[in-house]
């Protein structure tokens, strides 16, 4: 199937949800997002900081780029200018670092806090508990560059759709918790929820995701 099929596929499944696609392009060569822009797929997620880079310089500037990966605290200069959300912040540094890049390049940067949904050890993020005490520091308090979004999650990498759905629906409980509890704030605006990947993105759509990030059911196997 090519790459406008697979999209048109995809597009056709998350009829009626809320959420929006976020092509996953990480290893794809360009000539496979210049496939998917001319199909009308401007919304683009990578997973290492060089590579967007390089796939931004040349392609053409109305496509939205999302950092989904882990970030070091040191390659956040290098997107500043550009990234349009991250979805993958872990910690309190790496938000500084995020918050003061942006006020150098005079911009606010949207960023998902990254929750830990899973059952493996493996994965990154943070617990509920840490991602509420980030959000009650003063240090959180007093960032005017960012602009926390909502929260990102992935689900257990199984066969079993219950544990998945389980995952997803936690997520989305505390997305509503944290709304509930915590009052806007100018770089507090819940809005997003960016959950489910190619095997599991149309339970993450049932769930409640806002975005879905998805790479090898459009591109194919990396
Ligand atoms: C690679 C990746 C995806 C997409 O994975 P697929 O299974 O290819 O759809 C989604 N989210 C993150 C964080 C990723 O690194």
């Amino acid at each position: 199937m090519s790459i406008a099929k697979n999209l048109d596929n995809i597009k056709f499944q998350l009829q009626g949800t809320s959420a929006r696609l976020i092509a996953v392009t990480k290893t794809k060569p360009i000539a496979d997002l210049e496939e998917a822009y001319q199909a009308g797929c401007k919304i683009f997620g990578e997973n290492k900081v060089q590579e967007m880079v390089e796939k931004w310089e040349i392609l053409p500037k109305d496509i939205e780029w999302h950092l989904i990966g882990h970030l070091q605290s040191n390659k956040v200069k290098y997107m500043a200018s550009f990234v349009t959300m991250i979805h993958s912040v872990d910690s309190l540094k790496l938000l500084q670092e995020i918050n003061k890049q942006a006020t150098k390049n005079n911009r606010i940067i949207d960023c998902l806090l990254q929750i830990y949904i899973a059952e493996e050890e493996t994965k990154f993020g943070l617990s509920q508990d840490e991602a509420k005490e980030l959000l009650n520091s003063d240090e959180f308090h007093s960032m005017n560059n960012i602009r926390i979004v909502g929260v990102m999650g992935m689900a257990t990498n199984t066969d079993d759709e219950n544990q998945i759905r389980l995952e997803f629906r936690s997520l989305k409980t505390f997305f509503e918790e944290l709304k509930q509890q915590t009052p806007e704030t100018e770089n507090f605006q819940l809005k997003e929820i960016s959950m489910g990947m190619s095997g599991d993105f149309l339970i993450a759509a049932e769930e409640g995701a806002t975005l879905v990030r998805v790479g090898s059911a459009i591109f194919g196997h990396r």
